[in-house]
């Protein structure tokens, strides 16, 4: 099959869903690749060294998708390009298909095949192919460090002939894959860890990382996980106790980290104004879920907002992007335990379209739109 790799665009974009090392493995499997020149250069990938893992390089995305039967890409293209593609072909990419449901009509007009790889089921089988989870893993290490780099003291304890620095103290709130790695990399940077989260199961998972677990554990928490394993959204009255809860430990906190979504919701508001106050000055918030309406009261899209008060609130877009060349290769590796799924015994583009990753992530079929999530929406 003839696979072509895009240079991705979107907000702040540099990653690449291939890499030199999986390059190698499709050309040795048979596969015929072409990618557009400088995909990967923001990644630290090369083109010379696509071309010696046995890629073609083509002068323009336009150019590299000519005649292909799959398209990799980290977000799915612009839908100029998706005009462009062969009819039948298929398409790969992170895809927020219901913030941009005119991307999978845009597919479905030019008879192309989205793959949305953020609707693969969460299923163990596909947990080589979970790219939420490999790049959301590398945003919640990232929020650690970059947040360690911002505030202007140290995270871990240190004694020393002039004295001795009292060790930092973070609270993530927001347990998922992020919030996880988030938790292990501030106990590893050696503050003082603390957690919260909505779902009953995060509570063992954040105590076996050595961090400390707050929050309201009332009968609506111990029912609060969907049968996904996703949080659900939870009652004003739960948020008002949560709310009261983490107030005053949020006081006391040098560093906050949040990263709490519902699927299909907006973020909810975790932080507000009031908490903000509290807070001492030269604090550093992180706001992973800025995206999507944001955790924190004022936080903004790709920007640092200082409150009056000196809190630093970092709302970053991209989180992976600031890892491009981890967050590439971990994109790449989920790509290619794709890629079975839509090849035959012979090497030829065949979408199994009797597998339920497949059902699970296509958004389009022989022209039309056929997600359930998409066709739920209100037109
Ligand atoms: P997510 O990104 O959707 O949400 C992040 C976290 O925010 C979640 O833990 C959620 O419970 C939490 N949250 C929501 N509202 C909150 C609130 N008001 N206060 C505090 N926290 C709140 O989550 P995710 O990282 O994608 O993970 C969701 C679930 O999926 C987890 O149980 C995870 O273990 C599971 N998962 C399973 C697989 C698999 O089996 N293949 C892979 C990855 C994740």
């Amino acid at each position: 099959m003839h696979i072509a790799v895009i240079k991705d665009s979107g907000p702040a974009e540099r990653r690449v869903a291939a890499t030199p090392d999986t390059v190698k493995g499709y050309v040795a499997a048979g596969h015929k690749i072409t990618m557009t020149k400088g995909a990967g250069a923001e990644a630290d990938f090369s083109d010379a060294a696509y071309k010696e893992a046995g890629a073609t390089i083509s002068a323009s995305n336009t150019a590299c998708v000519k005649n292909a039967d799959l398209v990799f890409s980290v977000n799915g293209a612009d839908a100029k390009l998706v005009g462009s593609l062969k009819k039948g072909a298929g398409i790969t990419g992170a895809m927020s298909p219901t913030d941009n449901p005119k991307y999978a009509q845009a597919c479905a007009k030019a008879g192309v095949t989205a793959f949305a790889l953020d609707y693969i089921p969460r299923i163990s089988r596909a947990q080589a192919m979970d790219v939420l989870s490999s790049q959301s893993n590398l945003s919640g290490y990232r929020a650690v460090v970059e947040a360690a780099g911002i505030y202007g003291r140290a995270l871990p304890m240190m004694m020393t002939a002039a004295g001795t620095i009292a060790p930092a103290k973070v609270f993530v709130m927001g347990a998922g894959v992020a919030g996880l790695q988030a938790i292990a990399t501030s106990r590893r940077l050696g503050a003082v860890t603390t957690a919260t989260d909505v779902r009953p199961a995060a509570k063992e998972q954040v105590a076996s990382l050595g961090a400390k677990f707050v929050a309201v554990e009332n009968e609506e928490f111990k029912a609060a996980e969907t049968s996904g394993g996703y949080a659900k959204e939870m009652s004003p009255e739960y948020q008002k106790a949560q709310a009261e809860l983490t107030a005053s430990h949020v006081a006391k906190q040098d560093v906050v980290i949040t990263t709490a979504l519902i699927p299909g919701r907006p973020a909810p508001k975790l932080i507000d104004k009031a908490m903000l106050d509290s807070m001492k000055p030269g604090s550093v918030i992180v706001d992973l879920a800025v995206e999507r309406g944001g955790n924190v009261e004022g936080s903004k899209k790709g920007e640092i907002v200082t409150t009056k008060n000196g809190v630093h609130i970092v709302g970053y877009l991209n989180w992976p992007s600031r890892m491009a060349a981890d967050a590439s290769n971990m994109f790449a590796r989920n790509l290619k335990a794709f890629l079975p799924l839509v090849t035959s015994e012979d090497g030829a583009y065949a979408p199994n379209w009797d597998d339920e990753i497949i059902q699970g992530c296509a958004l389009t079929k022989e022209g039309a739109v056929v997600h359930e999530r998409l066709l739920a929406l209100p037109t």
